[in-house]
Formats: C-alpha cells, sequence, structure tokens
C-alpha cells in the first residue's frame, strides 16, 4: 500500500500538508504535493484533497474485489500480563455465533511475545483457529507494529469479518487497519448479526445520542469490521476440552512501522483499575459535593478491591478525570457489584451501568430515578453512609 499524488491534478493548495499529522511527510516542490518517506500511510491526507490528487494504490487495485475470497471470522485477542481482556471471551462467543451460520470458521489473532499459551483458552472460547504472530517487538501493545502485522495477516488469509474490543487498543489500531487495507469500519457496535438473505454482517450500534440505533453494512469491501463495546456481549461457557491449530505468521516489521519507544509501563493501582474489567465499581455523583470528597469513593472501592468510577456531571466539573466515567459517552460496564453514590439516575448514566448483576444506590433523595434501578436503595448522606460502609466492611474483610 503507499498514497500517491497525481502531480497533474495537484493544485498546489497545501490543503493535504495542513491535515498530515506526521511532520515532513508530504513537502511542496515545484508548487505540488510530493509524498516522502517519513509518510505512514494513515491516510489523512487523502481526504483532504479537494482536487483528486491524492490516493491509495491499493484502493485503486481493491475496488472490485472478488468477496467471495474472504472467509472466516476474526477476533483480536487482547492481552495483559498473559491474561486474555474479557470483552475478547465476549467477542470470541459472539463470533462463535456469527461463523456457525455462516458456516465458517472462527479464528483468534494473537499478537504478542511469549503468550502462545493463551491460544487454549480462545479454543475454549470457540475458535477454530490461531494465528500467532510472536516477536519481541510486541511485547507491549504498539499502535505501528501491530497495525502492520495485522494488515498482513488480513493481505494473506483474506477474513470475512473481523472483530476488535472497543477498548483503548482496539479504538486505536483497528481504524488504522481499517484505513491500509482500504474496508470500512464500524465503531462501538452493541449488537451483531447476520442478515440470512445476505450474508452481510449487521452491525448495530447507538447513533445521535442514543436516539436511534443504526445498523450499518459494508457491502462492497471487505473484511467488514467493527470495534464492539465491552460488556455487551454475553461469554459462552468455557469448554477447555476444545482444541484448535496454531498457524505461525512472521509480520515484516520495519523501522518506519516503529512510532514510538516504550520506556516504562506504569501499572495501575487498585484506585486505578480499568473499569470495564472490574468485578465492583463504586462510583460518585455531583451529590459528593467536590473533589476533595472523592476520597470516599476512592475508599469504599479500596476496601472492596473494586474500581472508582464518576458520573459524566462529576467529569465534566473536572473532578475527576474522563477514563473514570461511566454511561453513554463513558464506559459500558456490568460489574457484580455496582454501588451509585450520590447519581441521580439520568438515562445517559443509566445506559452505561444497567446491566450490572447488582445495583445499590445511596442517594438523600428518596425520589431519585437510580433507586428505580436498584437492588438495593439506602436514602442517606453519602458523607455519613460511605464511611459507615468502608468500616463495616473493613471489618467483616479483614
Ligand atoms: C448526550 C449526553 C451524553 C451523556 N453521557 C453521560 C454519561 O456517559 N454518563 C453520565 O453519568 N451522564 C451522562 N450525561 C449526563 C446526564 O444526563 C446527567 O446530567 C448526569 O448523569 C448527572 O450526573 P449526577 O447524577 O452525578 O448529577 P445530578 O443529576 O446532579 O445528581 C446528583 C444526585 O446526588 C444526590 N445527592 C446530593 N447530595 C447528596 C448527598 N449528600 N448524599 C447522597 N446523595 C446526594 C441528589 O439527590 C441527586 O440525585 C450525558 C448527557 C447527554 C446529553
Amino acid at each position: 500500500m503507499a498514497i500517491s499524488i497525481n502531480r497533474d491534478n495537484c493544485v498546489g493548495c497545501g490543503l493535504c500538508l495542513d491535515s498530515c499529522p506526521y511532520p515532513g511527510a508530504i513537502v511542496m516542490e515545484d508548487g505540488t504535493a510530493v509524498i516522502t518517506d517519513k509518510c505512514v500511510e494513515c491516510g489523512a491526507c487523502v481526504d483532504s484533497c479537494n482536487a483528486d490528487a491524492i490516493e491509495f494504490e491499493e484502493a485503486k487495485r481493491e475496488t472490485g474485489i472478488s468477496l467471495e475470497q474472504y472467509k472466516g471470522v476474526w477476533v483480536f485477542v487482547e492481552h495483559r500480563k498473559r491474561r486474555i481482556a474479557n470483552v475478547t471471551l465476549e467477542l470470541l462467543s459472539e463470533g462463535r455465533k456469527l461463523a456457525d451460520q455462516l458456516g465458517q470458521e472462527l479464528a483468534g489473532i494473537l499478537i504478542g511475545h511469549g503468550v502462545e499459551g493463551l491460544a487454549k483458552e480462545c479454543f475454549a472460547y470457540g475458535a477454530d483457529k490461531v494465528y500467532h504472530v510472536d516477536d519481541a517487538v510486541y511485547s507491549h501493545y504498539s499502535t505501528g507494529p501491530y497495525t502492520a502485522a495485522f494488515s498482513q495477516l488480513i493481505r494473506k488469509y483474506k477474513p470475512n469479518i473481523v472483530l476488535f474490543g472497543a477498548t483503548h487498543d482496539g479504538r486505536d489500531f483497528a481504524a488504522r487497519v481499517a484505513v491500509r487495507i482500504y474496508t470500512g469500519l464500524t465503531a462501538d457496535c452493541t449488537e451483531l448479526s447476520i442478515d440470512t438473505e445476505t450474508g452481510l454482517l449487521n452491525q448495530t450500534r447507538p447513533a445521535f445520542g442514543g436516539n436511534v440505533m443504526a445498523t450499518i453494512l459494508t457491502p462492497e469491501h471487505r473484511p467488514q469490521m467493527a470495534t464492539v463495546r465491552p460488556n455487551v456481549m454475553k461469554k459462552l461457557v468455557p469448554d477447555y476440552d476444545r482444541n484448535g491449530e496454531i498457524i505461525k505468521f512472521d509480520a515484516q516489521i520495519t523501522d518506519k512501522d516503529i512510532l514510538y519507544q516504550i520506556k516504562e509501563v506504569i501499572e495501575h493501582t487498585a484506585k486505578t483499575i480499568n473499569l470495564e474489567e472490574a468485578d465492583i465499581i463504586v462510583s460518585g455523583g455531583r451529590g459528593i459535593g467536590g473533589p476533595e470528597h472523592y476520597h470516599l469513593i476512592e475508599e469504599l472501592a479500596e476496601v472492596l478491591g473494586g474500581a472508582a468510577g464518576a458520573s459524566r456531571a462529576v467529569v465534566d466539573a473536572g473532578w475527576v478525570p474522563h477514563y473514570r466515567q461511566v454511561g453513554q459517552t463513558g464506559k459500558t460496564v456490568a460489574p457484580k457489584l455496582y454501588i451509585a453514590c450520590g447519581i441521580s439516575g439520568a438515562i445517559q448514566h443509566l445506559a452505561g451501568m444497567q446491566t450490572s448483576d447488582f445495583i445499590v444506590a445511596i442517594n438523600k433523595d428518596p425520589e431519585a430515578p437510580i433507586f428505580r434501578v436498584a437492588n438495593l436503595g439506602i436514602c442517606a448522606d453519602l458523607h455519613k453512609a460511605l464511611p459507615y460502609l468502608k468500616e463495616r466492611f473493613k471489618e467483616i474483610l479483614d
């Protein structure tokens, strides 16, 4: 894949230079744009050009591809510390259903270093095959090498459907892969199904602030690619007697693919556990009264071994960072226990947590809508209730 400039069409307007995020990747020579070897083929310039002068060379070749060549459902296997992310297990479970409906195989795409053992779990959750790319360069997730390896795998094996978790990593590189392969990507799906007539993947996601559900199709390009929100698909009961085939793949990574070096990895502390992976979440809303009181939320979360979340009101006020936000424009979570403290229960908050197994609401207003979804309601001032609960749980759990 390469980006080419048709210098006859180029009018030298410079819009592509403004759109390019990589300094020196496009330069002006004799009044027209020229791509240099600093280009990483992100494609930002292609859309910016009003003169039809810039295009993906592969895009030209791929138009009119033979769709029948593309077979199989793939799931990107996200993992950290030799543990597969929950969302991957959910997607393998969902992918199994899609693959069965299509009469095609399900494969996990496992990129990493020294993680071949994780293939077993992929098979237990329904995979028939695991494509494994192993090298020290993949020791930590890194945008460039992962994008390059995944794109090369797709070019070689031509899958029909590719699914990624809508996590930081999945969102980061799925879009890049889609651009390299010249196909579409539906971000943040909450529902997937196969159209019985056409065999196309229905990629459904909320649109217009959650007011409509949009179903998006990729009829003319392959693979059909989607990122899917964690905690919306149900996991299968794993079958550890299942087995499958491991296919090793050597991807070609060049210096151009290494966009940055990872110097240090700072681990999550109990206070910053990833909300999407947590079994217990204690969330604070505007009712906490100010950032100086958020420690009440963190301390109860710490005692329970859970994560601390927040409503958007708290995030918008700058009391806590956005990564803690639960809801429609934050994280979708489904922990075993969700404790909502000083949160009114607006529909947009509920959208992100109402599938939790057990919901406890602490609110001083007995009419607060959060009580309608709560399994247990505590009508109290959280400044009194939270220290009391913290001490009681400490006694019980110590
Ligand atoms: C497009 C869009 C997307 C949105 N996305 C999200 C989202 O992702 N997540 C989200 O959370 N919101 C989201 N919102 C905002 C949402 O509509 C609400 O405004 C927000 O959830 C309210 O936050 P809150 O419950 O903390 O605050 P409030 O609605 O102000 O509620 C505070 C609650 O605390 C209670 N309280 C006050 N003092 C105490 C006390 N001492 N002890 C106990 N209880 C007390 C009050 O009775 C009240 O019920 C979105 C809105 C829009 C329009």
